[in-house]
């Protein structure tokens, strides 16, 4: 019987996968180590398959300790920690989970959008506290409908959540590195420009050195007191000691976000602040999607042994 490919495990993918991946390859378990580096130059030297995920670091320096590495397949869209370029000058291919996942970002993005705009989440902290019992009705706040919805970051995403506020009847307009001419929405040159335009920018941009800090003073102000900002895509693009002081300053109406520095221990100031809205990085997290997302590794790695084309390389 041939020997089964030898598989590192950095992070883990759903358990049915993992029992597919446990089926076709010897997997070592990065994730489960007591002293990773130690298990990294234990097991290195055989691994011939990498699966994790784009929010964990993959280096140049692991990279040296994979000689026989062939592939790296991801469970998730971002790349923004794994060096894609070092990799491919290896001839090492990626993978990721384009697409599968792309309706539940959106559906939270406008979720958090809403949640920002009408103050639900808040709402719901008001009725458990007793205060709609002791302080009467909550304060008004805002609609959504003609707002003007600015998106960073026109993709796959950027588009699916395009489409939805359309469907509520926002306008939209977008940020990116080029005009898309055939998209019906108006284009901005720049994050800034994008803001003095928008009662909410959205972020659906990839995280990376490319944005890091896209989002900075000149962004949130020109959003203004009345504007909001929703992170769906990484907690680098936002400066986020600026969106704090912001938030803190009513500087703008408020932030819907999924995505912090350095998750999940978050800084804890935005705890304190009744003007944003906080989830644990849960885009993607349905059964459904993770599930798509969990199966596109395997089938992945199963193309790459079997000698077939990969179906999703970045
Ligand atoms: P995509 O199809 O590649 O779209 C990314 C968009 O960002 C592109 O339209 C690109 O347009 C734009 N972009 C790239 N670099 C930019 C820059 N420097 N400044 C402004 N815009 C830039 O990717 P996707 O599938 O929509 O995913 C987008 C991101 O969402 C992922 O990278 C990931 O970080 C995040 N995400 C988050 C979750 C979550 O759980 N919260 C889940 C999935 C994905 P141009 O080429 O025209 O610039």
């Amino acid at each position: 019987m041939a020997t089964k490919p030898d598989i590192l495990v950095i992070i883990p993918i759903r358990p049915a996968q993992m029992q597919m991946l446990q089926d076709s390859y010897t997997l070592h378990r990065y994730d489960q180590a007591e002293d990773r580096d130690a298990f990294l130059t234990e097991v290195g030297d055989k691994i011939r398959g990498v699966v994790t995920m784009g929010i964990s670091p993959f280096t140049e320096d692991m990279l040296d300790h994979l000689p026989r590495l062939e592939i790296v397949a991801l469970g998730s869209v971002g790349y923004d920690t794994i060096d894609v370029e070092a990799c491919n000058a290896r001839g090492i291919p990626v993978t990721n989970t384009p697409d599968v996942l792309t309706n539940d970002v959106a559906d939270l993005a406008m979720a958090l959008t809403f949640d920002s705009f009408r103050g639900y989440s808040r709402g719901e902290r008001y009725v458990r506290q007793g205060r709609w019992r002791d302080e009467g009705s909550m304060a008004p706040t805002t609609s959504v409908t003609g707002k003007t919805m600015g998106i960073v970051g026109l993709g796959r995403i950027g588009k699916a959540i395009a489409r939805r506020a359309e469907a509520f009847e926002m306008k939209v307009a977008y940020h990116g590195r080029r005009e898309q001419s055939e998209m019906p929405y108006a284009f901005f040159d720049t994050p800034a420009a994008l803001a003095a335009e928008s009662d909410v920018v959205v972020l659906a941009c990839p995280g990376g050195d490319e944005t890091r800090g896209l989002v900075n003073r000149e962004v949130l102000d020109g959003l203004g007191a009345d504007g909001h900002l929703v992170n769906i895509s990484r907690g680098s693009v936002v400066n986020e000691p600026e969106l704090l002081k912001a938030l803190q300053n009513n500087r703008i109406a408020g932030a819907a976000l999924d995505v912090f520095d350095n998750e999940p221990k978050i800084n804890e100031a935005f705890f304190t602040l009744d003007n944003v809205v906080l989830q644990p990085h849960v885009g993607s997290a349905t059964q459904e999607t993770r599930g798509a997302m969990a199966q596109l590794v395997v089938d992945n790695l199963a193309a790459h042994f079997s000698g077939k084309p990969l179906l999703t390389p970045v």
